[in-house]
């Protein structure tokens, strides 16, 4: 699948930011830094689109991890609020860094031809998270996939 990504300029600056805050989570939920969650979460932190677990996988060192591990530390770190899930509409679990507080993606997938692309600005963290802030919600999470029809299609 083609996805158009982000050309946002927080990609070119705040890898390891990025990065940072996922060891971090990490720690946060006792989970243990093994060298592939490191890896994964690096991969992920460069990424300008979400991946999936096969993309994940080609992305690693040779001979450092097997496509279970990589399959399961995905799941497990999704589960834990430190990766987002998304669904493009094509049935492949694609995830990327939960950053709720910095620069994160929602996408639009066109529900004919299937073409995806992530869009800029977040109205569940510009008025939504606010407000659940301030009612003492913590580690908050969100999923937002879109689909409509294209410009293109329509
Ligand atoms: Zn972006
Ligand atoms: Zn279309
Ligand atoms: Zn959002």
């Amino acid at each position: 699948m083609k996805i158009k990504t982000c050309k946002h300029e927080a990609h070119n600056s705040n890898f390891s930011q990025r990065l940072k805050w996922a060891l971090e989570k990490i720690q946060e939920k006792k989970l243990r830094i093994t060298n592939p969650r490191k890896e994964i979460l690096a991969i992920l932190a460069e990424s300008r689109k979400p991946l999936s677990s096969d993309e994940v996988f080609k992305l690693l060192k040779k001979g450092k991890s097997d496509l279970v591990t990589v399959y399961r530390s995905l799941t497990t770190m999704e589960e834990l609020g430190i990766l987002r899930k998304h669904d493009l509409g094509d049935s492949v679990r694609r995830y990327e860094l939960a950053q709720e507080e910095h620069h994160h993606h929602h996408y639009i997938h066109c529900r004919s031809c299937g073409s995806v692309e992530a869009f800029e600005g977040c109205a569940f963290e510009q008025v939504i998270y606010k407000s659940l802030k301030n009612k003492g919600y913590q580690h908050i999470q969100h999923n937002l996939d879109v689909q409509a029809i294209c410009s293109a299609c329509a």
